[in-house]
């Protein structure tokens, strides 16, 4: 009997571009051949070849793929979802040097910065040549940056900043930060050189997520910076939130990979895994987990479509992009679960890829926004009140 994989139960590739399939192809590709090979040894050693892999992502374009000039690609939102979702199916940790290198670093940068900075950073950052991480949580101020408590205060024409920031993608192997901090005025950015003197990055350790990505804590000592360090346009806290809402469009659509990518492997294993004398897939509580997940996945797909269309029409609104980071992250979690009960015992074995995503999905639910302080700005749009403190 034919079969049909997961993602395309409705046909939704229909409603693709051919420049949209063309850009998956190509992304699907360098994650069969750059990713999936070495991933499971990444993660078992806690390391990722990061450069490498900012390289030839950005030898392909697809970092800040979805930004326009500067050495960008200036594709649409879908193209880019699609990349993300790519890369995910291969490992969130890949999706996330991404997604911080353009939504995050480049984005601030490309939206805040003035023209000298994005001159200088932009075109090396789109090549790969320079990798940027993004700086708002600090050890005590998480789902609460308004707290934070990194200071910069000015000394003549030089800025100075003091404090720390905590769990910081890419920041060990980063070349240059963007830094929120606290001035008279409010919150400011800051795009901070990583070997400034005062500034040290230094690995996290025993992570059990998101392995296959580094990240880091930074202290920031007495760091001196020119007056043109700062981004000119980045006024308050809505700067780096509306980064935050940059980036969790990618998150929307790649989680749905790292879930695609365990569904297919249940299914696959559930077809020649033979108990009681016939495959574990004809059993019809299996046959019923896999449909509840199949359709799970295809309504996480058409949400994240239609927040890409929104996007790109230039009306996607941040409460938007919640509903579709708490839904996809959430479904993508527990379909990765429920996919790791099928493979029973060799569902825990790094051998097979599913405990590996379910563990990531741990991290991308908190991260961009935990669930719920999605749910609380959901919340807040439906009733007009804020809970959130
Ligand atoms: P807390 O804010 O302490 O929250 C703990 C719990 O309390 C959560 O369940 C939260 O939802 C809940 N909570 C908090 N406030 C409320 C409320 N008002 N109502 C109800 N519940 C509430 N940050 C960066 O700036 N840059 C990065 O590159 C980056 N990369 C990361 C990579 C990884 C692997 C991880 C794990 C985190 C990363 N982060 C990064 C940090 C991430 O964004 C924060 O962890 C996240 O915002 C949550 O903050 P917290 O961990 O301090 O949790």
């Amino acid at each position: 009997m034919s079969r049909v994989a997961p993602l395309d139960l409705l046909d939704l590739d229909a409603s693709l571009t051919d420049e949209e399939r063309q850009i998956r192809a190509v992304v699907r590709q360098v994650v069969d051949d750059r990713v999936r090979p070495h991933v499971a040894g990444w993660y078992e050693r806690g390391s990722a070849p990061v450069r490498e892999l900012a390289t030839e992502f950005g030898r392909l374009g697809l970092l800040g793929m979805h930004l326009t000039g500067y050495g960008c690609a200036g594709s649409s939102a879908v193209a880019y979802g699609l990349a993300c979702l790519e890369l995910e199916a291969g490992d969130s940790g890949v999706r996330s040097l991404v997604s911080v290198q353009g939504s995050l670093a480049m984005f601030a940068i490309w939206r805040y910065g003035g023209e000298e900075q994005k001159q200088r950073w932009l075109p090396a950052m789109a090549a790969g040549e320079v990798i940027g991480c993004f700086g708002l949580t600090e050890p005590d101020h998480g789902s609460d940056p308004s707290s934070m408590r990194t200071r910069a205060r000015r000394d003549g024409d030089d800025w100075v900043l003091t404090g720390g920031k905590m769990w910081i993608t890419n920041a060990p192997v980063a070349d240059v930060a963007v830094v929120w901090a606290r001035t008279d005025e409010g919150v400011r950015g800051f795009v901070v050189p990583m070997d400034t003197p005062g500034v040290t990055a230094t690995e996290i350790r025993n992570k059990m997520s998101l392995r296959a990505s580094s990240t880091g804590e930074v202290v920031l000592d007495d760091v001196r910076l020119p007056a043109d360090a700062r981004l000119p346009l980045a006024i308050g806290l809505k700067a780096p939130l509306s980064c935050l809402t940059e980036a969790r469009q990618g998150i929307a659509w790649g989680s749905l990979g790292a879930a695609r990518d365990c569904l297919q492997t249940a299914i696959d294993y559930a077809g020649s895994r033979t108990q009681f004398g016939r495959p574990i897939a004809g059993f019809q509580l299996t046959q019923a987990k896999f449909a509840d997940m199949a359709v799970e996945l295809q309504k996480g797909y058409l949400l994240a479509l239609h927040l890409a269309r929104l996007a790109d029409a230039g009306t996607l609104r941040p409460e938007q992009v919640s509903v579709g980071k708490l839904n996809n992250v959430r479904e993508a979690l527990g379909i990765a679960r429920q996919c790791r009960t099928i493979l029973g015992a060799n569902g825990v074995s790094g051998e097979y890829p599913v405990l590996r995503h379910a563990n990531n999905l741990e991290s991308v639910l908190t991260y961009e926004g935990t669930s719920e302080i999605h749910q609380l700005v959901i919340g807040q749009k439906l009733t007009g009140l804020s809970a959130f403190a």
